[in-house]
């Protein structure tokens, strides 16, 4: 995918929480299903630039036109799809196994129903906001921390999605690692 289309469509998302103009509102769909279309729809337009955005949401990206495109060609994708299938094709001790396979190669798209639809409609809150985000698991290993999505909505901008002693959020230690490392600045 482009980052830069995914990162405008979710500063739309912050910006637009729960409103018409949001890329991705269970209370703008019937189902997961349309909601997942209307958010392909919505970063497609973004992608070929079809849909108009306002300055805001670009201000401060970066804009890589070539890496973009190879990013979201179909070259680099079925070169995923081949990576991610022979690790399959090596490591799988029975062949059930390779029913995950298609679920791995979605992921991108499974991860971003389970947040934007559920996180939007079961769990906890630790901060009272006016909109619908909660957090979705109490202890979050399972999306890497990405499901303390109100935790998220108060603080966009931390790199810690944990806020309470139990909400542990996996991917903290490795953002301090790169930053340490100087392989990232935040
Ligand atoms: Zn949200
Ligand atoms: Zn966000």
């Amino acid at each position: 995918m482009s980052p830069r289309a995914y990162a405008i469509m979710h500063r739309m998302h912050h910006a637009y929480t729960d409103t018409e103009k949001d890329p991705h509102s269970p209370k703008f769909s019937n189902n997961i299903f349309s909601m997942m279309w209307r958010t392909r729809n919505m970063y497609s337009g973004i992608y070929k630039r079809t849909i108009e955005v306002e300055e805001r949401f670009t201000k401060n990206l970066p804009d890589w036109p070539v890496f973009e495109k190879w990013a979201n060609s179909t070259v680099s994708r079925t070169i995923w799809v081949l990576g991610y299938s022979a690790i399959f094709v090596y490591f799988a001790s029975t062949l059930w196994l390779l029913l995950l396979l298609p679920v791995v190669l979605a992921m991108g798209a499974f991860h971003g129903a389970i947040i934007n639809w559920f996180a939007h409609k079961y769990g906890y809150i630790n901060f009272r906001l006016r909109n619908t985000s909660q957090n979705l698991l109490y202890i979050d290993i399972l999306m890497l921390g990405e499901s303390y999505h109100n935790n998220h909505h108060k603080h966009p901008s931390s790199i810690n999605f944990g806020k309470r002693w139990h909400e542990i959020d996996p991917v903290y230690p490795i953002i301090r690692l790169l930053a340490w490392s100087r392989i990232i600045k935040f």
